[in-house]
């Protein structure tokens, strides 16, 4: 048996032991090569051990995006900026990098009627900042609630609180659709206050805060969640005709005028005169 493989006889298992899966695969190709082209052995060392550290961010970022439980598909290239003119494009290019509006325990809070893209921008906006290596959870607010009461009932709540701490941003979609009737929506007010200038949310919802009282139990608690959500926070309105319904009018308005439009086509050629 040679020096070599000698000395290389328990590297896989080292490797493993260390939890280096890219060094354990790819040195012995890099290492064939490094003695084919004279590398010095720091260059051998660097290379290696460079692509373990962007291999393990990458397995990462796998990770975050699959505990995120983002919508699937909604993504900031297939959001089209131009059905909401009211929206920059260089804002939510700007807030989807992170730019320090999560360090401060900003709010993001999306409003606007049913069908006008909150889900999906704050989604997408949720799938680049998790990208871009922060820590994102979306859900939507009735099962969060849900979830909450049942860790209050436990007498987890504080833990189950904390535990959401973690994540950077905590996206709670359709907050109106939450009812007091329904639920104890008064682990939602203990929840923001936990948040308050620390972590960051992002809300949907249909409703603006004027009918929020459908959510909290009493005016009290109302006024000061909103007062908590709103002192640090971006505002989207997106007062616009839901895109389902305008793809679905443009596809109804070009199936009533392709018909027309054929006879019109026809028309002309219909009205030249035969060719001798
Ligand atoms: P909301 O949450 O406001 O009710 P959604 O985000 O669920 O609306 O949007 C409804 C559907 O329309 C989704 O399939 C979404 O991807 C699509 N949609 C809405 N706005 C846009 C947009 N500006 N660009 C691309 N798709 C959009
Ligand atoms: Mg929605």
């Amino acid at each position: 048996m040679s020096t070599i493989e000698v000395d290389t006889a328990r590297l896989p298992l080292l490797l493993h032991e260390l939890r280096m899966p890219a060094i354990a695969r790819l040195w012995p190709e890099f290492s064939e090569r490094a003695d084919k082209e004279g590398w010095p052995a720091a260059r051998f060392l660097a290379a290696l051990t460079e692509l373990e550290v962007a291999e393990r961010g990458r397995r990462r970022i796998e990770r975050h995006l699959q505990e995120a439980h983002l919508l699937p598909g909604k993504t900031l290239d297939n959001f089209d900026f131009s059905a909401v003119p009211m929206l920059s494009k260089a804002r939510v290019m700007a807030l989807a990098a992170g730019d320090g509006w999560l360090k401060k325990g900003s709010n993001l809070l999306c409003f606007g009627p049913p069908g006008t893209g909150k889900s999906h921008v704050g989604s997408a906006i949720g799938r680049a900042l998790v990208e871009n290596g922060y820590r994102v959870l979306c859900t939507s607010t009735t099962e969060l609630v849900q979830t909450l009461q049942q860790a209050r009932q436990a007498l987890q709540l504080e833990a189950a609180i904390a535990k959401l701490d973690k994540y950077d941003l905590l996206i709670m979609d359709d907050f109106s659709y939450v009812h007091k009737d329904q639920a104890e929506t008064s682990v939602l007010f203990e929840l923001i206050g936990a948040r308050y200038e620390r972590r960051s949310v992002l809300i949907t919802a249909n409703q603006p805060f004027l009918h929020w009282d459908k959510v909290f139990p009493d005016q009290a608690m109302l006024i000061a969640a909103v007062d908590r959500l709103i002192h640090h926070s971006i505002i989207f309105e997106l007062n616009v005709e839901s895109y389902r319904r305008r793809g679905a009018l443009a596809r109804k308005h070009q199936a009533s005028e392709a018909p027309q439009k054929k006879a019109k086509e026809r028309a002309p050629s219909a009205a030249l005169p035969h060719q001798a």
